[in-house]
């Protein structure tokens, strides 16, 4: 390779490498914490001993791992169709959110914010008598990304969101107790939702399937989770895969206040 092969580097080539990293980033944002990081750690490790029988000319076991590596791209892509869809997904809502944000801006900016403090107090207010009674709740804020993946017609509800109906919803004996709430605006769209867990495997102990299903749904869409135990009564606050515990519910109201308006 001559010297001025190596200067010669275009426009092309830089966008080339921003892609690479951008592509790097969103793999690790998505592999972070997961199982899946460790069979991608695997897969590494079997390639680079390839690589090294093959500079030291061992012959079978380098022509053995060869043929593994051969047929691992459709390996790769059965063992990690669930981190390829949510990728996709990732990519898909990534889109919509701005586009939904460029309309915004254009149009209704100061009816959006209005309508989000009128959710706040309610939503707060709910959280806090939950917590205080110590009743159980899981509830889905949507933001960008539809929800309407999650549950089916029978989920489907309509109700104006109201303090004494949330509590009313997640009563022990109530009919609807059971699962998650989502939420649109001033709107309770599904009751009895069913999510996906998280796959983060260090989480402790103390984190039952309630919050795990809270941080489940804000790893795969944007949505915010507020969870109220029922063991403690504590109130965590989930966003992006991220579970916060709340001491102060003005601070929680702060907090929503900024993750709804942007
Ligand atoms: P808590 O602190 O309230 O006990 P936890 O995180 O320990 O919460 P569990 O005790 O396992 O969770 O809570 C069980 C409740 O969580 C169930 O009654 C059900 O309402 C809800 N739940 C369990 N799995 C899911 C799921 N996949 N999606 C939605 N809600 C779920
Ligand atoms: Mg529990």
């Amino acid at each position: 390779m001559e010297l001025t092969d190596f200067i010669d580097f275009s426009f092309i080539d830089l966008v080339d490498i921003l892609l690479v990293a951008l592509l790097l980033f969103y793999l690790y944002k998505l592999l972070k914490g997961t199982v899946a990081i460790n069979i991608f750690i695997g897969i590494v490790i079997i390639y680079l001993i390839w690589r090294l029988t093959e500079i030291l000319n061992m012959d079978v076991l380098s022509n053995l791992l060869g043929k593994f590596i051969s047929v691992g791209f459709f390996a790769l892509i059965v063992v990690f169709q669930q981190e390829i869809r949510k990728f996709l997904l990732l990519l898909g809502s990534t889109n919509l959110a701005s586009r939904q944000n460029m309309v915004r801006y254009f149009r209704f900016l100061n009816k959006q914010q209005q309508v989000s403090y009128f959710n706040l107090d309610v939503l707060v207010d709910a959280c806090e008598e939950m917590s205080k009674s110590k009743t159980g709740a899981l509830i889905v804020i949507q933001r960008n990304t539809p929800l309407d993946f999650t549950f089916t017609n029978s989920n489907k509800t309509d109700i104006k969101l109201d303090p004494l109906v949330l509590q009313s919803l997640f009563f022990k004996n109530a009919p609807l107790h059971d699962g998650a709430v989502i939420i649109k605006e001033n709107r309770i769209i599904a009751a009895r939702v069913v999510l996906p867990l998280t796959e983060q495997s260090k989480l402790p102990a103390r984190f039952g399937l309630r919050h795990r299903a809270g941080l489940g749904i804000s790893e795969k869409t944007d949505a915010l989770v507020l969870v109220v135990s029922e063991q403690t009564g504590k109130v965590a606050y989930i966003k992006d895969g991220n579970l916060d515990p709340i001491d102060s519910f003005v601070a929680l109201k702060e907090q929503l206040k900024n993750d709804l308006s942007d």
